[in-house]
């Protein structure tokens, strides 16, 4: 599937909103517990993650594409979720054998980031290059 779509992206250096509704042989997805103050690191949060897996099935995958340059403010490349048609299960996508779908993407040229005023963000230590660590969350 990733294939498909990076043969889709025209220009690396712009976003994509993605969407390809199919069907599936196989889908891995994570789901991360709720998390409470003061909020764990993801590579902690992750420790008590749900892995759910689905054999043959229909559903949606929705999510986007980000350029390399987005490093420490998102995640570069993509970031995608699936649910299943009935919508009774999902999360945010692992692994995927896709079988045949119908892929819809869009570029986009904006990116906005609104910041909060102060309170927990002014105190935060945001400095940490978490990017292995991120590396590693996301392909597990
Ligand atoms: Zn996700």
């Amino acid at each position: 599937m990733q294939q498909l779509l990076d043969g889709l992206i025209a220009n690396r250096n712009l976003f994509y909103a993605i969407r390809l509704d199919g069907t599936f042989s196989y889908v891995k997805t994570r789901s991360v517990p709720r998390q409470v103050k003061p909020y764990p690191p993801l590579a902690e949060a992750v420790k008590n993650q749900s892995v759910f897996e689905m054999r043959q099935g229909r559903g949606t995958v929705a999510g986007f594409y980000c350029p390399p340059y987005v490093q420490g403010l998102n995640v570069p490349g993509y970031h995608l979720h699936f649910v299943t048609d009935d919508r009774r299960q999902g999360g945010h996508l692992l692994e995927c054998g896709l079988q045949e779908g119908t892929v819809q993407m869009d570029s986009v040229r904006e990116f906005h980031l609104t910041l909060p005023a102060g309170g927990d963000f002014a105190r935060a230590n945001l400095t940490a290059d978490r990017k292995e660590e991120l590396k590693k969350v996301e392909s597990k």
